[in-house]
């Protein structure tokens, strides 16, 4: 698929515009217009209510179903500085950049990509940040320019090996930066921490800074007691929340799937330690369901577990669900959400102090000569007291942390779709649809007057103001039907209803369907027990 089609979609019927376009825009930062905003908080309301208001799992243990609770949170996205402190986000939440001292840009050091490449015995690593399809071509042109060679000599280059990351090359003296005409441009990497700073209050000084949330997940953990408190939840159980999470990223791209601005829908879990390897395979394989029972195909959706060397400072495992975007190499998935196993770490540096890295790299809470935590956390006892079993603990937690952005992207992506269907004539006509699963199409249904007479107008504005009561529904009776029906699947309209001729007879409408493009009769007083027994199908 090619992303540029997607995008330009995107933007002609108001999914997605670039923030701030009048002045130019401002990189990586989105605004979701008024299809786009419907289709987020779909996606953002089925995880709502298929993880926490609607949540009726039961799972088995020692034989006998059980079930367990789900409540949710919404916290501020400036929080006390400690909170980051003690989340190791303030020290350790960074990236490497390098600096490019001839073009003055800046990249991530990972995302430079490049081939080592000779000619006349002279051999450069030439980079670009261009997407994948583009790649190539682009190295090409500017080993070509770099060497001063015209095109058509271009077989006189030879590249060694496959693209690989900036990363993985020690020796950046022959380093050809992107945006540079010079070798050995580039500065040493260095750290780069991700949060976006800010002031609170009037006196702004040092003392009163304070950060944007990177994540929403500690929200959950300071809170975990208040909760515990407060509503009648018991081990296991989890806390859920969605929100706008920020993080200055390096260089943003793909679309909306890097951006600086972005929603994250999370859950922290909290179990009993001993339970908690099963509670993570739960959740995994739970949450990997949720996507494909979305629309993502599974030879597009992995399962992927981290290695051992790549796990997180905290956990004992994770896993990621990652989907194949078409602005990925061939073969290459990227990140749709994280599950991990965090053990107790969250709520015991909360509690007891700050973390740090030790020799190995592995987080620790940081003691001092005399044993014990060197800074503390709120001081406050975050443990739990397990009445069933009699006895107090740390709980473990599952953390599935979703990205609402990368779904609703990823959801985009899999259902655009070209294919060819018979015009009036039958002869074949191109055309553009989305195929988006219709709980989470941003209409769900449109109504048509066949021709804009005969009372075909006023019988289709009651069938829409009788749907409109219960699902954002459209009214359109400009133009050809056939014009009217290819703009609805362009923003993925599961249905279209049409009165015609014999609606003003018999009461009846045709109502087609946007994937088989099949058309029925139903009465025109039947349209909302249709489309709701249509977008039911299991009666849900
Ligand atoms: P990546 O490796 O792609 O930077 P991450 O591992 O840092 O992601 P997490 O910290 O696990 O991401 O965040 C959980 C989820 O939040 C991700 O799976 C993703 O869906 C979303 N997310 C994280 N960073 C961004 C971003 N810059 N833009 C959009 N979504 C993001």
């Amino acid at each position: 698929m090619d992303m540029d089609k997607l995008v330009s979609l995107c933007k002609r019927r108001g999914f997605l515009f670039q923030s701030s376009e009048i002045y130019g825009g401002l990189n990586g930062f989105w605004d979701y217009g008024p299809l786009g905003v419907e289709l987020k908080r779909n996606v953002k309301e089925a995880w709502w209510r298929d993880m926490v208001s609607g949540h009726d799992e039961l799972t088995v243990s020692g034989g006998a179903p059980s079930t367990f609770d789900m409540v949710g949170l919404d916290c501020t996205i400036i929080m006390h500085p400690q909170v980051w402190k003690c989340s190791g986000h303030f020290d350790l939440f960074c990236d490497f950049m390098v600096d490019c001292t001839e073009s003055k840009k800046r990249y991530r050091h990972d995302q430079v990509r490049g081939r080592w490449v000779t000619y006349r015995e002279q051999k450069v690593f030439v980079t670009t940040m261009a997407e994948a399809d583009k790649e190539q071509g682009e190295l090409e042109a500017k080993a070509l320019k770099f060497f001063n060679i015209r095109a058509k000599d271009a077989d006189k280059l030879a590249w060694d090996g496959d693209s690989v990351s900036l990363a993985t090359i020690n020796d950046t003296k022959q380093v050809l930066a992107p945006d540079a005409k010079t070798l050995g441009t580039l500065t040493d990497p260095r750290e780069f921490n991700l949060m976006f700073k800010t002031i609170v209050g009037a006196l702004g000084t040092a003392e009163d800074a304070a950060f944007l949330r990177p994540e929403t997940a500690q929200g959950i953990f300071v809170n975990f007691k208040n909760v515990v408190d407060s509503s009648r939840v018991a081990v296991p159980f989890g806390i859920a929340q969605i929100g706008k999470s920020f993080r200055n990223e390096i260089t943003p791209r793909n679309f909306t799937f890097r951006s600086r601005e972005f929603e994250q829908m999370e859950i922290e879990f909290f179990c009993k330690p001993a339970s908690s390897p099963q509670w993570y395979k739960y959740w995994r394989d739970r949450r990997y369901q949720w996507y494909l029972d979305l629309g993502l195909p599974r030879e597009r959706l992995q399962l992927r577990d981290h290695h051992a060397d790549e796990l997180s400072h905290y956990s004992c495992g994770t896993a990621d669900i990652e989907y194949a975007f078409p602005f990925l190499p061939a073969g290459e998935f990227g990140e749709l959400e994280g599950v991990a196993h965090r053990g107790d770490f969250d709520l015991r540096s909360h509690s007891e102090g700050k973390l740090t890295k030790d020799a190995e790299g592995k987080l620790i809470v940081e003691l001092g000569p005399d044993g014990k935590p060197k800074h503390r956390g709120s001081g406050k006892d975050l443990s739990y007291f397990d009445a069933e079993a009699k006895e107090r603990y740390v709980p473990h937690v599952i953390e599935p942390s979703a990205g609402a952005d990368r779904a609703t992207l990823a959801f985009l992506c899999e259902a655009y779709t070209e294919d060819k269907v018979p015009d009036e004539n039958g002869n074949p006509r191109e055309r553009t649809l989305l195929k988006l699963n219709p709980r989470i199409a941003p209409i769900k249904a449109a109504v048509f007057p066949l021709v804009k007479k005969d009372g075909m107008p006023e019988a289709a504005q009651k069938i829409y103001r009788a749907l409109k009561k219960q699902f954002n529904v459209f009214y359109d009776e400009g133009g050809a039907v056939g014009r009217r029906y290819a703009r609805q699947d362009e923003v993925g309209t599961p249905y279209c209803i049409t009165v015609d001729g014999e609606t003003l007879q018999n009461g009846s409408v045709t109502i087609r369907d946007r994937d088989s493009l099949k058309q029925w009769r139903i009465k025109a007083d039947d349209a909302v027990a249709e489309v709701t027994k249509l977008l039911n199908p299991a009666g849900s």
